[in-house]
């Protein structure tokens, strides 16, 4: 089994890459996957570390694309990291991923929080910035108790400092990943488009442009949405993927508790140009 979706420091998790493979390794797992977000800087250490703990890496990425003012993020697995457009895409995600951090600290500081970019960007240290290093700098001020009530209190997309990442469309992030060489997978579906009506126009859509597989299995979705997920796939030749969405101690799951089988790892390895040389 695989565990195809964790973060390090690398992008919002607290854990290094040797952490992840040896979390891994511990819990029995024939492979890891990692996929923070919107950066490839992690793949080399992970890379190595895996060799050394004994499991197999699957490099992947999960890009930040954005639908009608949602967020939407889009997993690729085994790109080619010289790419130019994915590495181009990235690069300007992480001056995006900035200007709003610094837009949300303006806002959190009017509101008397006391949080200044430099806590920020020490925090994040070598990520693209995120909510969850904004999260932990409202945690240490002590104007949230923990990383949930920051999100609750002030960072959610209905909050009262929340600013939008321009991103792209999801259907141009999976060609991203597709031209990549990558396989594409839609993650944590039912979290991203929750209730009972499947966008099907924008998963066909997703579909023609190329996308492999749906995470329906994920820590934040229901067994209901868990199931119509897998059906929504298995009703378009979609695989399903399983994975943890690990992300060290800023959230309460562990490596392993939702993975995904040899066989469909396989097939999506197969999906991909990279596949072969990892
Ligand atoms: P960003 O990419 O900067 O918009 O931040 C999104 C990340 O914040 C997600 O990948 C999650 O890891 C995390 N996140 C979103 N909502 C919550 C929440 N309610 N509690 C904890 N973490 C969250
Ligand atoms: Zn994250
Ligand atoms: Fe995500
Ligand atoms: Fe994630």
């Amino acid at each position: 089994m695989y565990d195809l979706h964790t973060h390090t420091v690398f992008s919002d998790g607290t854990t290094t890459p040797e952490d992840n493979a040896a979390l891994a390794a511990a819990a029995g797992l024939d492979g890891v996957a990692l996929t923070d977000h919107d950066t490839l800087d992690g793949w080399e250490r992970m890379a190595a570390a895996c060799e050394a703990a004994g499991v197999e890496f699957v490099p992947g990425v999960e890009l930040s694309a954005e639908a009608d003012g949602r967020s939407v993020h889009v997993l690729g697995y085994w790109v080619d990291p010289a790419d130019p457009a994915l590495r181009a895409e990235c690069v300007r995600l992480r001056a995006e991923r900035e200007r709003r951090g610094r837009v949300m600290v303006e806002r959190l500081a009017a509101h008397g929080t006391g949080v200044t970019w430099d806590e920020v960007a020490v925090i994040a240290g070598p990520a693209p910035v995120g909510r969850p290093h904004l999260a932990s700098a409202l945690v240490a001020r002590g104007a949230a108790r923990d990383i949930e009530h920051a999100f609750t209190r002030w960072l959610a997309e209905d909050g009262p400092v929340h600013e939008p990442k321009r991103a792209l469309a999801p259907a141009a992030a999976v060609r991203l990943v597709v031209e990549a060489g990558g396989a594409a997978v839609l993650a944590h579906p039912a979290s991203t488009f929750p209730g009972p009506a499947l966008p099907d126009a924008l998963l066909d859509e997703l579909r023609a442009c190329g996308l492999r597989g749906l995470e329906a299995d994920h820590p934040a979705h229901d067994e209901a949405s868990t199931r119509r997920w897998r059906d929504a796939a298995a009703s378009r030749g979609l695989l399903v993927t399983g994975a943890s969405d690990f992300h060290g101690g800023r959230k309460a799951v562990r490596i392993g508790t939702r993975t995904t089988p040899d066989g469909v790892v396989a097939l999506l390895r197969e999906a991909s140009r990279g596949g072969a040389r990892w």
